[in-house]
């Protein structure tokens, strides 16, 4: 497939996220063997990311979505998060894990993670597709990893610009133009 035109070169291949995704997924499947665990899809960028991973999951899985808006700049959050769908069932003693597509700051997750541990869950973690820890801000525990992102603005295989580019199947970094 060909390099979008508002791309500036291809991060990871789709064949590097497949691999990826099969690695997050056998380390699930290890630490949750014979558990029921609520997947909890953060809308919309982790989508693509959550519908491939729980389809290698092996343990009895349960979804929920939520969707959160963080304010700030196109590229950068602010901190203050609102919660724009909710999950739809109560949390209390269940094991829970938050797939996101990115933790960049960490405020959206770590906003997040303090939210849902007060509804009183067994256990929650998060498992992201990528991890950009150069950038952070907030202290968050991302317990499951699956790739170092350098300090660039992705697009992508669910991740947006403006809404635009998450059908592309593979993971690019957005020419600085597009957003500067
Ligand atoms: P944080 O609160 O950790 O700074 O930001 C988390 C959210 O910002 C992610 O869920 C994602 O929606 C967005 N984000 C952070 N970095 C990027 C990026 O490089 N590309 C895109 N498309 N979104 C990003």
């Amino acid at each position: 497939m060909q390099l979008h035109k508002d791309c500036k070169r291809i991060l990871y291949t789709k064949e590097q996220i497949a691999a990826t995704v099969e690695a997050l997924a056998e380390r699930l499947n290890k630490d949750y063997a014979g558990k029921t665990v609520l997947m909890v899809c953060i809308l919309k960028g982790a989508s693509v990311f959550y519908c491939d991973l729980i389809r290698k999951l092996d343990f009895d899985v349960r979804l929920d979505f939520m969707s959160v808006s963080s304010y700030g700049n196109a590229t950068a959050s602010s901190g203050a998060v609102c919660i724009r769908k909710d999950l739809d069932i109560s949390i209390k003693d269940m094991e829970v894990v938050v797939v996101e597509d990115i933790v960049d700051s960490g405020l959206t997750m770590s906003y997040l993670i303090d939210n849902l541990r007060a509804r009183g869950p067994k256990s929650v973690n998060i498992c992201t597709l990528m991890d950009k820890p150069s950038r952070r801000k907030a202290e968050v525990e991302v317990k499951y990893s699956g790739m170092e992102v350098p300090d660039a603005f992705v697009v992508g295989y669910g991740l947006d610009y403006a809404e635009s580019y998450r059908n592309l199947p593979y993971i690019a970094e957005l020419k600085e133009e597009m957003y500067k």
